[in-house]
């Protein structure tokens, strides 16, 4: 029985305004990385269904209007990007690389209860949220002008730790200069520092989309060191509602399933109930996309992203961007600019994020703007 549900006139008029200034606020964005390129019309019919993928998508549940077979496929073609060990790989789609980098530690922490956990000062903040709430010892180790890591105040660090399993957490494009650490290097360190119980997890939330794609190829992945990558989908792919992936060794998820088996299930997520859509959402994108697709929103991120590093260099102003990086960074503009085109700004930098709806033409309209600002200054 359909409930009887009507909206008073001044909703009605509510949403209609809401719509309208989500529409025009998505117009100029240049500062976050959000794809808004999608199209999941489709999916339309599947709004219909309470979707829940309750549990481990590897396992059979009672509760089956979900859509675990498709997560399942998610989670193996990114294990796939990743290089994961064929044997070795469990996952499933969360609610964002906040998720994602929680979950890695929970299992890290699980594995070495006396762990300490080492990432830079470049890091976003859900890790040290996360290592707050999951109560584990951390340092903050410095990082480097570009906002990589800086290696060698990462080896002080473990070296005054050294009776301490390390958990070190790699940013695959760190939030403000997409800086990305090198997870091949920081093993060479905790195999040349003799730290036989560590355990790296790379933060890849934004370049983990397009990073396999790149060339050179990013040291970033199960075959340069790592135990378990984050990324989120709503960023490079895009998708309406967030949502994210994280990838973890199946051997070191079974050791943990193990430890909460007085649960009574494999509980092996963070929560019970899972969102069932973002798994179709991002199996859909990823049928219809497929590597060459992935490819090609690369290639136009890079091409915008060295237009617009030039342009503004011909403006006479400092922009940089780290080795194939599609994020640029450039001394904050007036506020007026910030606000327009919704730049994030830090410590007096600005940065745009050539994701791949961003257009030549966008960036031309922002160019001018610059322009105008700078013959009226
Ligand atoms: C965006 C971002 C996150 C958080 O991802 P959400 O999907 O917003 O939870 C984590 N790390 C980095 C480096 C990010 O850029």
């Amino acid at each position: 029985m359909k409930p009887i549900m009507k909206l008073h006139t001044t909703e009605q008029q509510q949403l209609e305004e809401l719509y309208h200034s989500i529409k025009s606020t998505t117009q100029n964005f240049l500062g976050y990385p959000v794809s808004k390129d999608f199209d999941y019309s489709e999916l339309m019919p599947f709004l219909q269904f309470p979707l829940n993928n309750l549990g481990d998508p590897f396992s059979e549940s009672t509760y089956r209007v979900d859509s675990r077979a498709m997560e399942r496929e998610v989670v193996n073609f990114f294990a796939g990007l990743f290089r994961a060990h064929e044997n070795d790989i469990w996952g499933y789609v969360t609610n964002g690389g906040s998720e994602g980098n929680l979950y890695s530690l929970y299992v890290a922490r699980e594995l070495y209860p006396k762990g300490m956990v080492y990432f830079s000062e470049a890091t976003h903040y859900s890790i040290q949220k996360n290592v707050t709430l999951l109560n584990i010892n951390y340092v903050i180790v410095k990082s480097l002008p570009n906002g990589e890591m800086d290696y060698n105040d990462l080896k002080e660090a473990i070296g005054y730790n050294r009776h301490r399993p390390a958990i070190v957490v790699a940013n695959i494009g760190t939030t403000m200069t997409e800086a990305k650490d090198n997870t091949k290097k920081i093993k060479g360190i905790l195999e040349d520092m003799a730290i036989e119980k560590h355990y790296i997890h790379a933060d890849a939330a934004l370049a983990g989309g397009f990073a396999p794609f790149v060339t050179p190829r990013p040291q970033f992945d199960f075959e340069d060191g790592i135990d378990s990558i984050s990324i989120s989908g709503h960023k490079f792919i895009g998708s309406p509602m967030p949502s994210g992936v994280v990838i973890v060794k199946k051997d070191n998820r079974d050791r943990i399933a193990r430890r909460i088996a007085y649960i009574g299930s494999s509980d092996a997520t963070i929560t019970g109930s899972r969102n069932g859509h973002t798994p179709l959402f991002l199996w859909y994108a990823i049928k219809k996309l497929g590597v060459e697709g992935f490819k090609k929103r690369t290639e136009h991120s890079l091409g915008v992203a060295s237009y617009t590093e030039n342009k503004l260099k011909n403006l006479g102003i400092e922009a940089w961007r780290n080795p194939n990086a599609i994020t640029i960074v450039f001394p904050a503009p007036s506020t007026e600019i910030i606000d327009k085109w919704q730049l994030a700004t830090e410590n007096g930098q600005s940065h745009i994020i050539c994701m791949p709806n961003v257009s030549y033409e966008q960036i031309d309209n922002f160019i001018a703007d610059i322009e105008v600002e700078m013959c009226t200054i």
